[in-house]
């Protein structure tokens, strides 16, 4: 972090001040520059670490000329540390990469020089940002590895291809299965990832109709093996060695036709839910079973439900901190960071005793405190 630097030609306030100050506000779940400005009881206030607060519009300023390469090192620095400390266990004998795209934000009336932008059905434009994030599926902490801006005139694939190719040179030994969804299944994507002896594993759609066709043909004569666990059956039929998609070929289908029995909460029935879930993936039998490839397919919704959804509620990600594309690369890997240094903290530092009695909300409400209650400057 010490190699952070923006592009200011003055500067009254440091870089690691500014950056310093950010994390806080982000680890304070404070949610705006204005009210971590609030926190400021007079210019010049100090912070624990012994840098000035700035202003909020000091800080939005700074960001859209920082120097984002020290913030992804930063973050590398904590993956590092994750691994020391191992962290970062393995699922059904592979270390899982989950990407995933994500829009950011939406206007009809505010946009920048690196905003996408579509027409919608009534005519008007929208202006919008989307990202593409990695995050390795660890046990028993994901840790969020990194963002890739989509540009004007990309598609979504084209975005996470450049995310992967800087993957492969930073995190090469971090991730030997790539877990996606079927959007992914494209043959220059896939090849790369096995140029590097990477194995992928996504979601089977209407993307490769052909395969899909030929796959359910051949489960058709095939009796799926059935593997039973608790409330929850899954019959797997497996094949592999199809060589029908010739772009990129062979590789092996897995379907898993699920049946899950629940209790209906208004009448407190019993009730059946079954859905069918299809992937193609690289992994050969002789690696990893049906049944195993069925649980790490269903990995994905770890990149959901424990990086955006809890992003977007809890990190405020999602908040337009400054309208700039630099601003909001930047941001966004503070968020990666903070949240990764917090799961770090929560879960490797605190005693069980102390998690067990206080919340994730709690020790930020504690940060926040903190931060408020610093003196001013001797
Ligand atoms: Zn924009």
């Amino acid at each position: 972090m010490s190699r952070l630097t923006d592009t200011r030609a003055f500067a009254i306030y440091p870089t690691l001040g500014i950056v310093f100050s950010v994390f806080l506000m982000i680890a304070a779940r404070r949610g705006s520059l204005h009210a971590l400005e609030q926190d400021r009881p007079r210019p010049g206030w100090i912070l624990r670490l012994g840098a000035p607060l700035a202003s909020a519009d000091t800080i939005g300023r700074v960001f859209t000329k920082l120097q984002v390469e020290p913030l992804r090192d930063a973050v590398q620095a904590v993956y590092q540390r994750f691994k020391r400390n191992k962290a970062l266990g393995s699922f059904h004998g592979h270390d899982v990469l989950i990407i995933d795209g994500h829009e950011t934000q939406a206007s009809f009336r505010r946009c920048c020089r690196g905003c996408l932008e579509r027409r919608l059905s009534d005519g008007r434009i929208q202006y919008y940002h989307r990202l593409v994030l990695a995050m390795i599926a660890g046990r028993p902490v994901p840790f969020l590895l990194d963002i890739e801006l989509q540009q004007k005139g990309e598609d979504e694939v084209a975005c996470a291809t450049r995310l992967l190719e800087r993957l492969l040179e930073t995190y090469l030994r971090a991730f030997d299965l790539v877990v996606a969804d079927g959007l992914y299944v494209r043959a220059p994507l896939i090849s790369l990832l096995r140029l590097h002896h990477k194995h992928v594993l996504v979601v089977l759609k209407d993307e490769r109709r052909d395969l899909l066709k030929d796959a359910r043909g051949i489960f058709a004569g095939q009796a799926p093996m059935v593997v039973r666990e608790k409330a929850l059956e899954r019959r797997i039929w497996d094949v592999e060695d199809l060589t029908t998609w010739t772009a990129f070929a062979p590789v092996r289908v897995v379907r898993s036709v699920e049946t899950r029995t629940i209790l209906r909460q208004r009448d407190r029935q019993e009730e059946t839910v079954q859905t069918e879930w299809i992937w193609m993936t690289t992994v050969p039998q002789a690696e990893t079973s049906g049944a195993k490839i069925a649980e790490l397919g269903h990995e994905r919704w770890m990149i959901e439900n424990r990086a955006f959804r809890e992003l977007a509620t809890y990190w405020h990600a999602d908040h337009v901190y400054r309208h700039h594309p630099r601003a909001i690369e930047a941001f966004w890997l503070m968020v990666l960071l903070t949240l990764n240094l917090f799961r770090a903290f929560y879960l490797l530092n605190l005693k069980p005793v102390l998690r067990a009695r206080q919340t994730q909300i709690y020790i930020a409400s504690q940060i926040a405190a903190d931060l408020a209650s610093h003196g001013p400057a001797p």
